[in-house]
């Protein structure tokens, strides 16, 4: 049996707080099997169905990595839309909620950039965005990935399908070599395989099936 309660694992006791403070009081299956790896420092694949708390398991993933009297952005998730880049960043900003002193920006395309340039100059721990805006501020050296140390690819299999293959290779190039990465998915089509094969080093992998 794998322990589910939060509790179990190495985390900052004012986080720990505020999950039962969000009415997490369980790890769900994809948290009970990624988390111990996300937090022991490995890169992980995690897949498991919509809905099944896969933001959390980075997201705890990321706060738990964090040095945050350093101001630099040390972790970035990439996500296919918009939409899903709002909803992860809103996660991370409740799960942030034990300290005022993180600060997360969600950068998409769509929006002009002005504002964005501005966020960014204010400086951020956590970047969450879609990779054509991303790709966009690391080639105008507004952003920069010097001070990486987790990179997480949400929805995966989707950013692969909508084509931003290259895009994704161009960002993670100019992340550092020494960085966690982490791969979330619905599904584990070959692509996933071999796009960690070029993005991970040396892999856990971690499935949890439907029982239907
Ligand atoms: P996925 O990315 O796998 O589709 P989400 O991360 O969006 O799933 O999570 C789905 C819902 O589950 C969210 O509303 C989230 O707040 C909630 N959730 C996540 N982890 C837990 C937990 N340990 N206990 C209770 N609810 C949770
Ligand atoms: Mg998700």
């Amino acid at each position: 049996m794998i322990p589910t309660a939060f509790a179990t694992l190495p985390l900052d006791p004012s986080l720990l707080e505020n999950l039962t403070s969000l009415g997490y009081s369980e790890m769900t299956p994809i948290q009970a099997r990624s988390l111990p790896p996300i937090l022991s420092g490995k890169d992980v694949i995690a897949q498991a169905k919509t809905g099944s708390g896969k933001t959390a398991a980075f997201g705890i993933g990321l706060l738990s990595r964090l040095v945050v009297s350093h101001f630099g952005v040390q972790g970035l998730v990439l996500c296919p839309t918009r939409e899903l880049a709002d909803q992860v960043g809103k996660e991370l900003r409740r799960l942030a909620r034990f300290t005022d002193n993180i600060k997360i920006l969600t950068l998409c395309g769509g929006v002009p950039f002005g504002p964005q340039l501005g966020s960014l100059e204010h400086g951020a721990h956590i970047v969450v965005g879609t990779p054509g805006r991303l790709l966009d501020h690391l080639r105008r050296g507004s952003l920069n990935l010097k001070s990486l140390r987790m990179l997480v690819l949400d929805e995966a299999d989707r950013m692969l399908d909508m084509g931003f293959s290259e895009d994704l290779s161009a960002i993670v190039a100019s992340a550092p070599s020494n960085r966690q990465t982490l791969l979330f998915s619905a599904t584990y089509p070959e692509s996933i395989a071999a796009m960690s094969a070029t993005v991970q080093h040396q892999p856990v992998t971690v499935k949890v099936e439907a029982i239907h």
